[in-house]
């Protein structure tokens, strides 16, 4: 089953995790494109690039006496993004892998109190959920500070062998040989 970005962008997510009794998972490739924030800065066309979304909607196991689990989904997402070496200044691709999990509550109160405790998100459950800007957020949040070949050489960089090996001369030794007498 695939979903185009509208349906990505406006999901019943108590449907989807209704549908089986493990929920309902999905898997499907995008257009990079789709992302406009996360490709904003792109110094290059994305238009030859894709995302890889991964979700998946389920109800956790019943708990304290409460008949139904909180409802959960697992993000992850992959993709390619051209960036600028901060080393040589050329372009470079970087991979980014993002993965998080969920958990939805019934208030904006509820979400904000118990965010800071557990290592899951915690969110307050809307009518439609935008799935698609929550696996962008998370994509952006995987884009390395820095982005940098794993080999190459600073633009404009030569190598002088003779500045390196004066540079190791101890200027303490240099003071000790102005106070030789000569
Ligand atoms: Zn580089």
């Amino acid at each position: 089953m695939t979903f185009s970005i509208k349906e990505w962008q406006a999901v019943h997510l108590p449907h989807w995790a209704q549908q089986r009794s493990d929920g309902f998972k999905a898997t499907q490739s995008v257009p990079l494109a789709v992302f406009t924030r996360l490709t904003a800065d792109v110094p290059e066309s994305v238009d030859d690039l894709i995302a890889t979304l991964n979700v998946h909607a389920y109800y956790g196991p019943p708990s304290n006496g409460v008949a139904q689990g909180a409802l959960w989904l697992d993000l992850a997402a992959s993709t390619r993004l051209p960036m600028v070496c901060q080393r040589c200044l050329k372009p470079v691709v970087v991979d980014i892998h993002a993965a998080q999990k969920i958990r939805f509550v019934a208030t904006e109160a509820q979400a904000a109190m118990e965010d800071d405790d557990c290592e899951e998100d915690v969110l307050a459950l809307e009518p439609e959920v935008d799935v698609a800007a929550l696996l962008e957020d998370e994509l952006i949040m995987g884009i390395p500070i820095v982005a940098t070949h794993s080999v190459c050489q600073a633009e404009g960089y030569q190598p002088e062998p003779d500045a390196v090996v004066e540079a190791k001369v101890s200027p303490f030794a240099v003071l000790a040989s102005l106070k030789k007498p000569t």
